[in-house]
């Protein structure tokens, strides 16, 4: 093992970077002494609604809660299908399987987003909605996805856990479909300090559902009208996030410009990386490259002192849970083949323009360009 000269993440150094501010949420949010449901986080929800142009923000636990509140509220369950994609952290389908609907995979583009061209043929009588994944931070192919839902008459749920500050054709990924939820996980690029999430709709109808879902259902102290879940947003959390709401144009820039000078130096022509076109704005959550003998240029990169992570090495309709589906290797090509190839590459905010330039020298080292 050498020394880490390019980490892949370093949430340590964003504290040192953002100890003042933070310490002063919690000191304002523990003074008070209320630490469920305050104005604190229905004033985050506003400030969503501001930022991302949604009618309504609804917080809630994590965003593998918002993507099983909304489909709750679409009246989303058994005996469904639900039309989704094979490139994605597992919580995509586990959502799905959770309502008691049955996912059915169509296949990706070269930009690892579902590939719109393929859906109609997955469309069955019992489809119900279609649930696009926004990989890395790419909004996926919406005008085409909307126009299939609308000639189909189905619901579509974005998963735009990685979409926070990601646009198509400048409207904010998660505001599309009929829902859409966003994380605040520690990973993503609006980041709470533990886990949160929230459910972004136009709906009013829908919004006032999973307001209900997310608090057991209580209409006030005294009143269940319908049995719920236990999935709200910290106070703290909350405080937080509307702290680093101010910021993430900021992170996201400086992810674009590490991003920019990995485009820039990477000669290796066995490196893909998926073009950005001009309608799209990317978050980069994620900076993901397509390698050719990814395994081995990973160990080199490491042996260089650069961290890099396969986000994710198994699509999901090839993990142990889901057999029941009954799907095989060969059913998803272009997932399957990518799934051998994917690679993320460091690129966040607190990394310098020389640590990028060593982690592309370093690539392109390997493939000796
Ligand atoms: C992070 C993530 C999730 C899950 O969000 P949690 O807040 O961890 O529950 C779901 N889908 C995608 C695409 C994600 O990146």
């Amino acid at each position: 093992m050498s020394d880490i000269k390019v980490p892949f993440i370093d949430l340590q150094q964003r504290f040192v970077e953002e100890r003042e501010e933070l310490m002063a949420c919690v000191e304002r949010v523990l003074s008070k002494g209320h630490l469920v449901m305050t104005p604190e986080v229905f004033e985050f929800e506003q400030k969503v609604v501001e930022y991302t142009g949604a009618k309504h923000c609804v917080s809630c636990g994590n965003g593998t809660d918002g993507l099983m509140l909304a489909m709750w509220a679409l009246g989303i369950g058994k005996g469904d299908e639900v039309i989704t994609t094979p490139i994605s952290f597992v919580a995509s389908t586990g959502s799905i399987a959770h309502v008691g609907a049955t996912p059915v995979y169509v296949d990706v583009r070269d930009d690892q987003n579902i590939d719109p061209t393929l859906i109609e043929a997955k469309i069955t009588p019992k489809t119900k909605a279609i649930l696009p994944v926004h990989w890395g931070g790419r909004v996926a192919d919406m005008n085409a996805i909307m126009a299939i839902a609308k000639k189909h008459n189905l619901k579509i749920v974005e998963d735009s856990a990685q979409s926070m500050g990601a646009y198509y054709y400048d409207k904010h990924g998660g505001t599309f479909g009929d829902a859409g939820t966003i994380s605040t996980h520690p990973l993503k690029n609006l980041n709470a300090v533990g886990d949160g999430g929230m459910m972004l709709t136009n709906d009013d109808e829908i919004a006032a559902k999973v307001r209900l879902y997310r608090n057991h259902g209580l209409q006030d102290r005294d009143t269940c009208v319908m049995y719920g879940v236990n999935s709200r947003l910290d106070v703290l959390n909350a405080e937080i996030l509307k702290y680093r709401l101010t910021r993430l144009d900021d992170v996201i820039a400086r992810r674009r410009r590490n991003v920019s000078i990995y485009q820039d130096k990477i000669k290796a022509k066995q490196v893909y990386i998926p073009p950005v076109r001009d309608y799209e704005k990317h978050s980069y959550v994620m900076f993901i490259v397509q390698a050719e003998n990814r395994d081995a240029l990973k160990a080199h990169l490491e042996s260089r002192g650069v961290q890099s992570l396969v986000y994710y090495g198994t699509p999901l309709h090839l993990h142990p849970a889901a057999k029941r589906y009954g799907y095989k290797r060969g059913d998803l090509p272009v997932a399957e083949r990518m799934a051998d190839r994917v690679l993320a590459l460091p690129h966040h905010q607190n990394l310098s323009p020389e640590q990028v330039a060593i982690a592309a020298a370093a690539v392109n080292e390997f493939y000796g360009a």
